[in-house]
């Protein structure tokens, strides 16, 4: 399986355009303890022909274009054969939005998310401009869907109570653990995890009050959702596969080389992704 992250920050990318925390001043300073990063996304293939994209970030026009395997190969072709959801974060589907040139989709999604992002959506019409423009699917088969802590989108959370499929992890091809979002760490987590060769788990906050301390916000990362990374550590100290850290905040004091938390991280194992890592897994 060859796995090609597109694009590694949290919501907002990095810099974030409205943000001048520390790590924003320094990547427009184009400092080298900083590396610029798009919203994430990660394409995987299994015959390296056709791909998978996990999630759908709002920059997905030009991801694709950096990256030559998921280019037409044909007047009107697309080598990407699904999108799967984790959540309905519009980081992770606005992208769809901008698929809309009359081509068809494959989405994977949980019921919950689904509905989420088609119903009430005026916008969503731009994808019912045929029949057939979107085929939603179920995961299943190569893509195992597992329940993660998490929680509605923003947009969402005052319009229905929170499901179950609000928020999940997948376990691709029984090799690849991938939960860009999880707010706790749960068996059924460890369990899919510990089935995996390589995981790539949620790196939005480094600590709980990131935001608050750097007077940038009054949410904590638990009210979002996210597990600070200092607790991961701990919590998936066990897991000997590869560990990536993904969806990163540009407030995270990770994406800074030279920081303290950094070295923490590195020391435990874990490594950072960023845009345009390309591995492959036997
Ligand atoms: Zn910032």
């Amino acid at each position: 399986m060859r796995i090609r992250v597109l694009g590694a920050a949290a919501g907002g990318g990095f810099p974030q355009w409205n943000c001048g925390c520390a790590n924003c001043r320094k990547a427009r300073a184009g400092s080298p303890d900083v590396t610029p990063l798009t919203q994430e996304c990660v394409a995987v293939s299994t015959d390296g022909d056709s791909w998978f994209l996990l999630n759908a970030s709002p920059e997905i026009r030009s991801q694709i274009e950096a990256f030559a395997p998921l280019h037409p190969r044909a007047p009107r072709h697309s080598p990407i054969a699904g999108i799967a959801l984790t959540n309905g974060d519009l980081d992770h589907t606005l992208g769809l939005l901008s698929l809309r040139e009359s081509h068809p989709l494959t989405v994977y999604a949980t019921d919950a998310v689904r509905r989420g992002f088609t119903e009430g959506n005026a916008l969503y019409r731009t994808l019912e401009r045929f029949p057939g423009q979107v085929t939603w699917k179920s995961f299943g088969g190569f893509l195992e869907a597992i329940p993660a802590p998490g929680k509605r989108p923003v947009h969402l959370e005052k319009s229905g109570k929170a499901e179950d499929g609000d928020n999940i992890g997948l376990l691709i091809d029984g090799k690849l653990a991938y939960f860009p979002a999880a707010g706790a760490v749960t068996p059924p987590m460890i369990e899919a995890i510990n089935r995996a060769e390589c995981l790539f788990f949620d790196g939005t906050f480094w600590s709980n009050d990131e935001l608050i301390a750097a007077g940038l916000g009054t949410k904590r990362a638990e009210d979002m959702a996210h597990l600070p990374v200092v607790r991961s550590l701990e919590a998936l100290s066990h897991f000997k596969g590869r560990k990536i850290l993904i969806h990163i905040n540009n407030t995270n004091p990770l994406l800074d080389r030279t920081s303290r938390e950094r070295r923490q991280a590195e020391a435990a194992g874990w490594e950072i992704a960023r845009d345009g890592m390309d591995f492959s897994l036997e």
